[in-house]
Parts: C-alpha cells; structure tokens; sequence
C-alpha cells in the first residue's frame, strides 16, 4: 500500500460528499459501522442526505475502500473531546470497520439491532471499557484486523500522528464503537510506543531457576497433570522447551510442566 496525495493508491475511491476543508491528522480513530455490509455503510457515508462520512472503510474480508483524502475534514467523530480538544475531525483520520456492533442473545443466536442472527463462535462476551457489565460484541476477522494495522502502520509513517484512539474514548457519552472486540490498545503499544519490541513475539528464555522451596513437576500444563517426580528444589536449574498460557515445559532432565510463576528467570 502506498499514499499518494492523500489518497491509497490502487484502491478504490468512492468520493464522500459528505467533508470539511483541509486538515493536518494527528490522530486515528477506530470506528465500527454497526451496519450490515460494508457495501450498505459506504452508501451511508457518501450519501449526500447523511451529514456523515469517513476516510476509509474495511470490510469484513479486508478490502479497504477510501472515501475522503487524509488531509480532509470527514464528518466521522461527531461531539468528541480528547485532552484539551474538542471536535476531533479536525484533527483525525476515521476509520470504520464493517461489523455490527453490540449484538443481543437470544436462544442460541446473537442477533444485531438490523436483526441479523450470528453463531456462537463469532461472539464474545466481554465488558466495554466505559461500562461494568458484559455484553456480546460480534469479532472482527484477523484479515480486518490485519488491513487495519497495516493502514495505521502506513498512516503513521506518512503523518504526524501521535494519536490512536476508539471513538468509544473522544465520544465517552455516547458510543461504544470500535469495542471491546477491537484489539485497540494493543494497536496503540505496538504502533505507537517509543519500543516497538511488542512487535516481536514473546521471547522465551533459555534456562530458569526454581523460585519457591518445592515446586510440583507435572506431565501436562495445569493442576489436572499428574506429578511425575518428587517437587523440585529451590535453586533447581531448568532447561525451558516451550510455555503454554503460565505454563513452562522444562527439562530437569525429564521433560515435565511447572508453573511459569514460580520460575526465577532471565526476564524476571
Ligand atoms: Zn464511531
């Protein structure tokens, strides 16, 4: 993907009437369409009867469709504050994400406020960062999420942006989007943070040192494993094969599981 004048090249571009003037974006802000289709919510964004718009909308699959040029005002954010701002178009680059929002259980199926059924394992449940109870949010596909990184990723090189927010966080009040199903901070600490090592997967050290006066060694990851030798001593010295969830296998020198958290290691 590349940008040129504001705009991704070799995407397609279906112009938004729906914009401002000039802007110069500091900030993204993820946005969920809550439609049915990425098709139907890119009618929304350009219909000239809706005040609204975006820059970009990615459909479920990953196809991403441009609307508004990066440096044009779109009509995405709406009342919105962040620090000392208010009216974040202003400043920001929206980007929808095609999903349908909060879903509601009924029996054995999810169904959307368009009425749309999904199955179990397109859902969580989970609590939204401004609320203190669960509900059920339908996921995003990784090749959305994958098209998402990757346009932030370029965005970030081409602007100034020191911002990555939800909408859910400039507009507290009144929305929820992208969700809890968005994996929005972990976006922000790999794309923003002055070290990028999260975008390397977690290291596993070599060797760990056992921590605590005896610690079960078991032959499965979990309590549910059988113990397969005495404990092992304090100051036991463990070869590290791999870790499963807080789980290590080890050699010592039968292969066996220990709990991570009892282990003294390098990173520790
Ligand atoms: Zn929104």
């Amino acid at each position: 993907m590349e940008i040129q004048h504001h705009k991704l090249k070799d995407i397609p571009f279906h112009e938004s009437p729906n914009h401002g003037g000039t802007i110069t974006p500091d900030t993204i802000i993820m946005h969920y369409t809550a439609g049915a289709s990425a098709e139907s919510s890119i009618n929304t964004l350009t219909d000239p009867d809706n005040d609204v718009s975006a820059h970009v909308v990615i459909s479920a699959r990953g196809d991403i469709t441009q609307l508004v040029p990066f440096n044009t005002k779109a009509n995405h954010a709406g009342p919105s504050h962040h620090e000392n701002r208010t009216g974040m178009n202003q400043y920001s680059i929206g980007i929808e994400m095609d999903n349908p929002g909060i879903l509601k259980k009924s029996g054995e199926k999810y169904v959307s406020w368009f009425g749309r059924k999904y199955p179990e394992e397109e859902v969580i449940e989970e609590v939204h960062r401004n609320e203190d109870f669960t509900r059920f949010w339908h996921i995003y596909p990784e090749e959305q999420i994958n098209a998402a990184f990757n346009l932030c990723k370029l965005l970030i090189k081409t602007y100034d942006i020191k911002y990555l927010l939800g909408h859910e966080e400039v507009s507290p009040d009144r929305k929820k989007d992208p969700g809890p199903a968005f994996p929005l901070d972990k976006f922000r600490n790999k794309l923003l943070s002055e070290d990028r090592s999260s975008d390397e997967p977690d290291k596993l050290p070599d060797v760990g040192e056992v921590a605590v006066p005896k610690l079960n060694f078991r032959d499965a990851p979990g309590t549910e494993g059988q113990k397969i030798t005495q404990p092992l001593e304090k100051g036991t010295s463990l070869k590290i094969i791999r870790k499963e969830g807080d789980w290590y296998q080890v050699e010592a020198p039968v292969k066996g599981w220990v709990m991570g958290k009892y282990l003294k290691t390098d990173d520790s």
